[in-house]
């Protein structure tokens, strides 16, 4: 008798709703025909990294035949120097989102709840999902979540609540004031995953700096990432925060060799180097700000963002922006998942990139549309 496959699978996968990645470049050139594209699709940083990271990976390639240090000890001493925490307070992850995963294999069971914003990053749907966990999303009229209505959510089932800051796809932010009240009055059996994937973007003086609030709140994790700001996105480095107790808990299911060599030595050389960080920083806020200056020129609204991208409001379908633009060779990303049939994301590319989608995007929008 032959088996049907789908009959054992774990019931809850069947909800899961397939990550869909921007579009790669060779992708893109296959199904195109051209030769060159501007990829403004997934909020990387088109410096890349630090010099100092290229040739740290060079150096370091006769090393691979041995398998890695499981305990990434040079970047976990590094990163416990940089935020002065204990070293046992760190979790190096394959990209920050290795960690949330492992957060929601650890602590949330089929059927507890999971909470997150209706416009949050698009991952968490996914990983939440794939543990069984009952999803709340809390609504974002003005693309911001409003945090009481987040404890107004809370219930006995409630295990975790997921908080982008600064969000994806939204570029916005929760202030400080706001966010500490929040957590003096979220129950402490409820763990707060603060993901700040854009932290090193974010220049506003009411930012709050989590990683200095740990020691209030063992219920807290923070996860941050060298895929954007350290311009190291294809190397999968990414690292938690949190109370000695909880890491220590997470490691158990961490696979041991989680993080390859390569890679722990390209993040040591990137977080040793903070001028070029400051430099990409400061490179990404001005290069935004000729952006959405475009934008506006072009009388196109968008969102402020305290990111390396924007989203925008266009009066046309944005899946049809979104395929007219790539025959332009320029990718950008629709946000059709989140039922934003009129609204795109735009990563903040360099100035010449950025001409380019302003001038393809002239070209793309119907007439009444542009001012
Ligand atoms: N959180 C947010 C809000 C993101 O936008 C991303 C990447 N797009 C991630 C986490 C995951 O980043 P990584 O796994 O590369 O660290």
């Amino acid at each position: 008798m032959k088996t049907n496959i789908l009959n054992l699978v774990n019931p809850c996968i069947f909800d899961v709703n397939p990550y869909q990645p921007g579009k790669n470049l060779n992708e893109c050139k296959r199904e195109y025909g051209l030769t060159h594209f501007v990829k403004l699709a997934s909020n990387e940083n088109p410096l890349g990294p630090s010099p100092n990271v290229m040739q740290a990976i060079h150096d370091a390639i006769s090393q691979i035949a041995d398998y890695p240090d499981s305990h990434c000890y040079e970047l976990r001493k590094a990163l416990s120097e940089h935020y002065q925490l204990a070293f046992d307070q760190f979790i190096i992850g394959n990209g920050s989102e290795e960690i949330l995963k492992m957060l929601l294999e650890t602590f949330v069971m089929s059927g507890q709840e999971v909470i997150f914003g209706q416009y949050a990053f698009m991952a968490y749907d996914i990983l939440a999902k794939s543990v069984g966990a009952s999803i709340k999303k809390i609504p974002m009229p003005n693309w911001t979540l409003d945090l009481d209505q987040v404890l107004g959510a809370i219930t006995p089932k409630t295990k975790m609540i997921l908080l982008a800051n600064p969000n994806n796809p939204t570029g916005t932010y929760i202030p400080e004031k706001e966010f500490r009240s929040f957590m003096q009055r979220v129950p402490s059996n409820v763990l707060v995953i603060s993901d700040e994937a854009y932290y090193e973007y974010v220049q506003k003086a009411d930012y709050p700096q989590t990683h200095s609030w740990l020691d209030q709140f063992p219920n807290l994790v923070i996860t941050r990432t060298f895929s954007k700001a350290y311009g190291m996105a294809g190397m999968r480095v990414g690292y938690a925060m949190a109370h000695e107790d909880l890491v220590a808990i997470v490691n158990r299911i961490r696979q041991p060799f989680n993080v390859n060599h390569l890679a722990q030595v390209a993040a040591l050389a990137a977080i040793k180097d903070q001028a070029f960080l400051q430099y990409s920083v400061e490179m990404n806020n001005k290069h935004r700000e000729g952006l959405v200056q475009g934008l506006a020129e072009l009388g196109i609204p968008y969102i402020p963002s305290q990111a390396n991208f924007v989203m925008l409001h266009v009066k046309t379908d944005g899946m049809v922006l979104y395929e007219n633009l790539l025959r332009m060779g320029v990718i950008i990303r629709p946000l059709k998942f989140f039922q934003l049939n009129h609204y795109v994301r735009v990563s903040v590319g360099l100035e010449e990139e950025n001409k380019c989608f302003l001038n393809a995007l002239n070209q793309a929008l119907p007439k009444e549309q542009v001012a």
